[in-house]
Parts: C-alpha cells; sequence; structure tokens
C-alpha cells in the first residue's frame, strides 16, 4: 500500500471528517490545530443541526439514538424533504454568487455522508424546536459530543495530532506539500485546508465587509482568522465567492466577544432566533424586516446584517402574551429585558416614539393576514408583554478557496493544483447572499470525505 502522508489544517469537523476518511484508506494522518488540547473543537462545537435530505420519516429513524428508537412517534410527522426542495430552498436564498454545479452536489450525497457519520456511530434526537420549519433532528449532545466523537475515533486510528500549532504558511516542496509555523516545518504528500473562515481577523472583516463591522461579537471561536487559507492564495489559488458576504444572526445584546469550544449551552442561549413569533424594529421603533417572510431558518442568517444597519447596530425584539413562555431558557440571558402590561411601557423603557409598538404590531398582524401558512395571530398581541435589545452575531465569512466538486483547491486557472484540498468554511462560493440553517456541516462532510478520499489518490 502507498505509504500517503497528509496533513489537515483545522480540527473541526470537517478536518476532522477529511483526516478519518484519509485514515480509514490507509494514509498516515497529522492534525495540526491552533487551539491548545482543552480547548479542540472549533465552531464545529458549537452547532445544533444538520440539514440533510431524507425521504420518509423512516429514513429519519435510523439516524436516532437507542433511547429515541423506542418512541418512533417522535419523528413520525415529519415531513419529507427531498434532495430537489434542498436544493430549491438553498439556491432559492442564496442569489447568483453559489457554485451550483458545487452545492447541488453536496446535496446530492448528503443522504450518503449522513449514513457514513452514522455508521462512525454519530447520533440524532428529535428537535426540541417549537418554530415553524425546524429541521427535524438535533444532533445528539450538540457539536460538543459530535467533536468529541470524532476526536476519539481519531485517536483510535491511531491519528496524530498537533495542537496548539497554527500553521502560517504552505509551500510547494518536491513530493508535495511543506507546513510550516515559524521556523518548524514539515512535509506531506497532501494537504487539507480546513481551518474556517477568516471572521475572527478585525482588520480582514473590515476591509471586507466594512468598518461598520469592527467590534462585532463572534458567535465561534477565535481561531479562524484566515492565516493559512491566505498563504494558500499568495501561491496562486483561486478565490471563490462572496467575500462581502457572511454569516450573521440576531445575538445576545450582551454577549462575551468570542466563545471557547464547547461551550454550546452559551453559544445556544445566545441566540435570538424567535422572532418569527413578535416583531422586531429598530430605535426608532420602525420594523426593518419582515420576521415572517420564511421559516426562520431560511431568514436568520441575514438578519445580523440588517440589525448591524440600523442605527446604534441594535434592534428590539417584541414578544406578547403566550408567546413569551416559548422563549426558550437563556433568551433573556446578556441582554436588557423589560416586561410590562401595555406596549406604551415597553415604548418608554427603550425610549421609543409613542405608539410606535403598537403601530409595528398592527403592520405585522396585517401583513400575516395574507400569508397562507403562518402568521401572527390577533392572540399573540395580547399582554403582558416583552422587549428585549439585540445586536448582530457574526458566524462565519462566505468568501474562500475555489475547489472543484472533488474538494482540490483550484488555481487562478481552473485547474487543480495537486495534493491540495479545501473543506469547510474555508471553502467559497457555498453561501452567498444568505445561508439554509444546518447547511455548514452538511457542506463540510460531504467535502471533508471527498478530501480525505482525494489525499489518497494523489502518489
Ligand atoms: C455558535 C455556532 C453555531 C453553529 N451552528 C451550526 C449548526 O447547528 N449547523 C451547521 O450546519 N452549522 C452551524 N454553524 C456553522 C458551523 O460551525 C460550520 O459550518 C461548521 O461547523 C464549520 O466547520 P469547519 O470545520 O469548517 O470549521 P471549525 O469547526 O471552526 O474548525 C476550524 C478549525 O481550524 C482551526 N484553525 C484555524 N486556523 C488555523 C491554523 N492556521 N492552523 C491550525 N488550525 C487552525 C480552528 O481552531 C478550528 O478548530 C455554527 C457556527 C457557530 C459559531
Amino acid at each position: 500500500m502507498k505509504n500517503i502522508s497528509v496533513a489537515i489544517i483545522g480540527g473541526g469537523h470537517a478536518g476532522m471528517t477529511a483526516a478519518i476518511s484519509a485514515r480509514l484508506q490507509g494514509a498516515q494522518v497529522t492534525v495540526f490545530e491552533a487551539a491548545p488540547k482543552g480547548l479542540r473543537g472549533g465552531n464545529s462545537s458549537l452547532t445544533k443541526n444538520i440539514r440533510f435530505p431524507y425521504s420518509d420519516s423512516v429514513e429519519l429513524f435510523y439516524y436516532l439514538g437507542q433511547a429515541e428508537r423506542k418512541d418512533p412517534e417522535l419523528v413520525r410527522r415529519a415531513a419529507p424533504y427531498t434532495k430537489e426542495q434542498y436544493l430549491r430552498d438553498w439556491l432559492g436564498i442564496s442569489g447568483d454568487g453559489v457554485d451550483e454545479a458545487l452545492v447541488s452536489s453536496i446535496i446530492s450525497d448528503g443522504d450518503k455522508a449522513m449514513r457514513w457519520l452514522r455508521r462512525i456511530g454519530h447520533q440524532w434526537t428529535p428537535t426540541s424546536s417549537c418554530l415553524e420549519g425546524a429541521l427535524p433532528l438535533d444532533l445528539h449532545g450538540g457539536g460538543a459530543a459530535m467533536q468529541h466523537h470524532n476526536f476519539t475515533i481519531a485517536e483510535k486510528l491511531g491519528i496524530e495530532f498537533r495542537y496548539a500549532t497554527k500553521i502560517e504558511t504552505l509551500r510547494r516542496s518536491a513530493a508535495g506539500w511543506t507546513v510550516a509555523r515559524g521556523r518548524t516545518s514539515r512535509r506531506f504528500n497532501a494537504v487539507v485546508i480546513a481551518s474556517g473562515g477568516f471572521q475572527a481577523n478585525q482588520q480582514e472583516i473590515s476591509r471586507a465587509l466594512g468598518s461598520s463591522w469592527e467590534g462585532v461579537r463572534l458567535r465561534g471561536v477565535r481561531y479562524n482568522d484566515g492565516t493559512v487559507s491566505r498563504s494558500v492564495h499568495a501561491i496562486g489559488a483561486a478565490k471563490a465567492g462572496n467575500w462581502t458576504g457572511c454569516h450573521a444572526v440576531p445575538y445576545a445584546y450582551d454577549a462575551p466577544p468570542y466563545r471557547l469550544p464547547g461551550q454550546i449551552a452559551e453559544a445556544q442561549a445566545a441566540t435570538r432566533y424567535m422572532y418569527p413569533l413578535g416583531v422586531m424594529v429598530n430605535r426608532n421603533g420602525q420594523r426593518f424586516v419582515d420576521e415572517r417572510s420564511a421559516v426562520g431558518n431560511l431568514t436568520y442568517a441575514k438578519l445580523g446584517r440588517s440589525i448591524l444597519e440600523q442605527p446604534g447596530k441594535w434592534a428590539l425584539q417584541v414578544f406578547a402574551g403566550n408567546e413569551i413562555g416559548k422563549l426558550h431558557e437563556g433568551y433573556r440571558k446578556d441582554s436588557t429585558v423589560v416586561h410590562g402590561d401595555s406596549l406604551e411601557d415597553l415604548e418608554a423603557s427603550f425610549g421609543l416614539p409613542r405608539y410606535s409598538l403598537t403601530r409595528a404590531f398592527a403592520d405585522a398582524i396585517q401583513e400575516s393576514a395574507s400569508l397562507k401558512h403562518w402568521g401572527l395571530s390577533y392572540g399573540s398581541t395580547m399582554p403582558p408583554f416583552l422587549g428585549l435589545k439585540v445586536a448582530c452575531g457574526l458566524t462565519f465569512t462566505f468568501g474562500g478557496l475555489q475547489v472543484d466538486r472533488q474538494a482540490n483547491i483550484l488555481d487562478e486557472d481552473g485547474q487543480k493544483i495537486p495534493g491540495l484540498f479545501a473543506a469547510g468554511e474555508a471553502v467559497g462560493g457555498i453561501f452567498s447572499e444568505n445561508y439554509p440553517g444546518g447547511a455548514g456541516l452538511l457542506a463540510g462532510t460531504v467535502l471533508g470525505l471527498r478530501a480525505g478520499f482525494g489525499c489518497n489518490t494523489v502518489l
């Protein structure tokens, strides 16, 4: 058997998928991870669910852990989610900047990738979300458990780890590639770039997204700063996708500047995704988005930007009556929260123009009346009321390395750069104007598997 050496740059889910798949096919694999061992996991360790295609609830049943399998009712009512529908959802919200062939191929292999994850022991549980359009299954134990399982498998397979090792540069060498940090370097036959986007680099963020993004809170880890991707672009790799685009969400107003890997409870509690149950206004009391233009997990990833564009870079979410009880535990944490018996109380507390909230609710109800499937009802405008301040939380950037469908990194002439692959948030052209919730992990899994496979074909 050929003794191929593979370097994986970044131990997130995409990198770990590539590492495990390359190792299972015989390669000698080393994972370089910028974080120390105690802080490994990347953004992947903060995740909740994967959007994948499935033909019926029987297929969903296959992914459940032992305990949930005893109660098939938990998933029986889930409607099928076909590959065609998935592609329509993804392309329908993406604008022009995505590589349609790549997206389509990711969805096409989505079920196979999920079955591979299940075969290596990952498990799912029925969703706990009450929001319309929520994905039917969540990762059992969330991304923290998923990543823990990935590391356990990798260690058993004899994959080598180099923690606290931020790779800075990549150079071509006789038999492949040299990865380097300062004066320390090692040679490999193949390299997979899985080091995420560049959202943790403030300078790059201001340059690419604009100065208004300076100081924006990261929902994820502070290691993904694009260093190694820049080095790959410097040796001729093409840029792909929307470099001014990003995934940014409604987020706790007083959240910390970034998260540590594995802080899944804190990361999930800080999300402010319940806006379809109420109204969102700026500090002038004006609605600035249609909270119910589509189901929440097709709108949330673009709303962070909308909030950032409001005066003072904040907004107010207001809920009424029974809807307040649906807010998840932690929804009130790290925020200025005001309860009131009338909308006028809330207007006074937040300094909004008088009757602006009454108008906002009236508009929202009128809009909802014209929607066919769901909306805000009169019932959800009864006292008491709750208002809380929200900000923008930046998840990850959309611009990145250009790859072909086999995850090979391409140069500016569209040619494969031999022995160089990419997967996960480091890849550009997958998302552009918006993002369908849960698609990042699916893309990372599919491209990670393809990269792991490709590494074994380089000699
Ligand atoms: C709070 C939060 C929740 C999310 N929830 C979901 C969800 O439920 N579903 C979903 O599909 N997506 C979700 N996402 C997006 C999601 O994280 C990704 O799409 C996916 O996990 C990215 O995987 P990755 O391996 O590309 O990146 P990461 O998991 O971030 O891994 C990148 C790794 O590279 C390391 N690294 C960076 N630079 C270097 C370097 N120079 N040298 C060595 N190592 C380096 C980092 O430390 C990190 O460990 C969420 C993101 C956040 C922040």
